[in-house]
């Protein structure tokens, strides 16, 4: 079986129970719930039996040690998992606005994740897993950043494969450096996975027909396109279709992409061909987004098996 690597940041999360701008006043927050889109990413592999491992670093706090444990739970391979005794590990705060958009407050440039660098047991990681999936997010410190870049160039050197999730938070685009690395990036992707308006992060193209055909024409093979609410897409120079979204009532949508984007990924690599993958990540996604916290909404392959039978049933 393909051996699926990420590398970036694992972080806790907590989730404002009242809905409004932003973190100004006084006001409740249920968690800490493990979170970090790559370690979503990664639970969600780990979960429906895909081998999967994660470069990270945490500090030596409870927060690091719930992720460590709920990742290995899931049968994550934690090798690469440094912890630095004396740091802190990454918070991220999120609050709903009435319109259904986030306020993100981040700690993660001043914990243990920023200074990400190259360990011996990371290095092990990046000479023998087959794939690796970068998020856009893991490139916004420079420790992740140059450590997602050295796992690159390491993976590809030995024939491996690279899946790539844009997954910009706005207030993360205009981090410097960003835009070079993000080029560098996708001009060695296989799998690219923006979601939304990120489709369009890469070419001057007005409509999205025309945004598929050039990132088509530089090498990219497939892109699957993720439309929230409204399900997703698969283009590549073959063949195009859609799947629309499974009705679910929406609870917390915030992981959803990167829970779709493990179940692809896994399908894809284990041989299942782009209709199925897509299926089943797009079933992925809707059960995240009917859970509470970021990684609780990571799916076992009896409960989207379960899904899907119970939403035949009533279709
Ligand atoms: P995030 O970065 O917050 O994890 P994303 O923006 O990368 O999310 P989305 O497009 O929000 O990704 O969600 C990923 C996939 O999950 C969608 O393409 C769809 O298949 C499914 N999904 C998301 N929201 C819903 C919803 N409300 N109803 C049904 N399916 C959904
Ligand atoms: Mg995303």
């Amino acid at each position: 079986m393909p051996k699926i690597l990420t590398v970036g940041e694992i972080l806790v999360e907590l989730v404002a129970t009242t809905k409004g701008d932003g973190f100004r006043d006084a006001q409740p927050f249920f968690g800490p719930f493990p979170s970090g889109a790559p370690a979503i990413f990664v639970d969600q592999v780990g979960k429906i039996g895909g081998a999967a491992a994660i470069i990270g670093r945490v500090g030596d706090d409870d927060f690091g040690h719930l992720n460590i444990d709920r990742l290995a739970r899931d049968d994550v391979d934690i090798s690469g998992i440094e912890i630095a005794p004396g740091e802190v590990t990454g918070c991220a705060f999120v609050r709903y606005r009435e319109d259904g958009s986030r306020a993100f407050l981040f700690t993660m440039h001043q914990s243990a994740t920023a200074m990400l660098s190259v360990t011996p047991s990371g290095a092990a990681l990046m000479e023998s897993c087959d794939h690796l999936h970068i998020m856009g997010t893991a490139l916004a410190a420079p420790g992740m950043a140059d450590t997602a870049l050295e796992a690159l160039r390491r993976v590809k050197a030995r024939g491996g494969t690279l899946s790539f999730d844009p997954n910009l938070r706005p207030e993360l685009i205009d981090t410097p450096g960003m835009r070079d690395r993000l080029d560098k990036i996708l001009a060695q992707t296989d799998i690219f996975m923006p979601s939304g308006r990120e489709l369009f992060l890469f070419s001057n193209d007005k409509t999205e027909a025309h945004a598929v055909t050039d990132l088509l024409a530089r090498g990219i093979r497939e892109i699957v396109l993720k439309r929230g609410a409204q399900g997703a897409s698969f283009f590549s120079s073959e063949e195009r279709f859609d799947v629309g979204p499974v009705p679910v009532e929406e609870v917390d949508p915030t992981g959803a992409g990167d829970s779709f984007g493990g179940v692809y990924v896994a399908l894809r690599l284990a041989g299942s061909r782009p209709a199925d993958a897509l299926h089943r990540a797009n079933a992925a996604g809707a059960l995240a987004v009917t859970r509470l916290g970021p990684m609780e909404g990571t799916s076992t392959n009896a409960e989207i098996d379960d899904f899907l039978k119970k939403q035949k049933a009533l279709s």
